[in-house]
């Protein structure tokens, strides 16, 4: 009787436990399958996939769409990457605003949205990660998938003991072998971020880009942020944009990028191309360790009361009120930021100018909201990509 008992509670728990498991795997596949939907802008001219540069990625989780936006004209090659970390959304949505409706006069503009893929196609359950956030436009509400640091480890498994960053030796702590802003230049036979920033490189010698734009977000509790860091190669632009943008829009930081750290795109991708490489932070209450409830809410309006008490304590590296952090600022900020390196690339090279047109700036973006430059994917003229 009593072994009875025991057996049905133990059936009950499995039970329950099964369905616990069926319900969060179909939540899981739902995020991972889900597909956002880019209406291509009168800007672009060619959309390719990274595994045209690097074939082993065709057709895998990394084959990240690259929209090409080609004036025709000559001039500069900027290559734009969102989404190099997933869970910093303002990225990967200036990348799609500019898509949309970048329109480039000379030169040629090169963006990718989601530069790491695989990152974007799960989240942190154990941090209780949101899986989609929504973006109210003039025509209905547009969906995106919340993502990741690193790569999905259905795709990159398993991690090494030690990450040991090519070529430099230098040693990084093991999960980074599945961060995009760890792996650069990459290398052929590693890691799929690995692959995925060789890739890039081959990109960037075969399209002949001359810069390149890492677009990021960052917690207020982490030094670099509000900021734009540049290779060595890229001070004078970058000084110029953050002086710029400073007086006459928002403050934003300037700061080198260290010689002797490792992996990440400011310094790699300058060490390894002709492009000098920028990488551009905004603030995101979302990341911070201290915050309050993780939902969609505070990834679209970066308010939290905790990381604000924190920096009533003098904890934060910026400045945080009532008014948070809205994705419409923190877009706008990137925007104007895409936009000032362009201009003061082409004042520093007129011999290769770089002129976009068609993208708000800041104070566009905060005043008529990011959804307001995202066109309807139903619309009859439409041409839609899935990303
Ligand atoms: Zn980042």
């Amino acid at each position: 009787m009593r072994l009875n008992k025991e057996w049905t509670i133990k059936g009950i728990a499995m039970a329950v436990t099964g369905i616990i498991l069926v319900l969060a795997g179909i939540a899981f596949a739902q995020h991972r399958n889900f597909k956002e939907e880019v209406v291509l802008g009168p800007g672009v001219t060619a959309v390719r996939t990274l595994g045209d540069y690097f074939t082993p990625l065709k057709g895998g989780p990394n084959d990240a769409n690259v929209f090409i936006l080609d004036s025709g004209e000559p001039g500069g090659t900027m290559l734009v990457l969102g989404a190099s970390h997933p869970e910093e959304p303002a990225t990967s949505l200036t990348a799609h605003l500019l898509v949309e409706n970048a329109r480039v006069e000379q030169g040629k503009l090169i963006v990718v949205i989601h530069s790491n893929p695989s990152a974007s196609t799960v989240t942190r359950p154990g941090d209780a990660y949101p899986r989609f956030f929504h973006i109210e436009s003039d025509w209905g509400i547009k969906k995106f998938r919340m993502g990741d640091r690193w790569a999905n480890p259905l795709d990159s498994w398993p991690d090494p003991e030690t990450y040991v960053h090519f070529p430099s030796g230098q040693l990084l702590a093991y999960m980074d072998v599945r961060n995009l802003n760890r792996t650069w230049p990459g290398r052929a036979n590693g890691s799929l971020a690995e692959q995925t920033c060789y890739a890039f490189m081959r990109l960037i010698e075969a399209e002949g880009v001359d810069l390149v734009i890492d677009l990021h977000e960052a917690e207020l509790e982490y030094p670099i942020i509000g900021t734009i860091v540049a290779h060595q190669r890229a001070l004078r632009i970058a000084a110029m944009a953050s002086m710029t943008l400073t007086a006459e829009e928002f403050r934003i930081g300037m700061e080198i990028s260290p010689l002797a750290l490792h992996g990440l795109s400011h310094r790699e991708i300058g060490d390894h191309s002709n492009a000098p490489a920028f990488l551009a932070e905004t603030p995101q209450p979302f990341l911070d360790r201290v915050r309050g409830i993780t939902d969609e809410s505070l990834l679209l309006t970066g308010k939290d009361e905790f990381v604000m008490k924190a920096g009533e304590r003098g904890l934060l590296y910026w400045p945080i009120d009532e008014d948070g952090w809205p994705i419409d600022v923190r877009v706008g900020r990137h925007c104007s930021t895409i936009l000032s390196i362009a201009e003061f690339w082409t004042m520093f090279n007129r011999s290769k100018p770089l002129v976009v047109t068609g993208v708000p700036r800041y104070a566009d973006v905060v005043a008529e909201g990011v959804g307001r430059f995202f066109a309807d994917p139903r619309g009859a003229s439409a041409q839609v990509v899935l990303e």
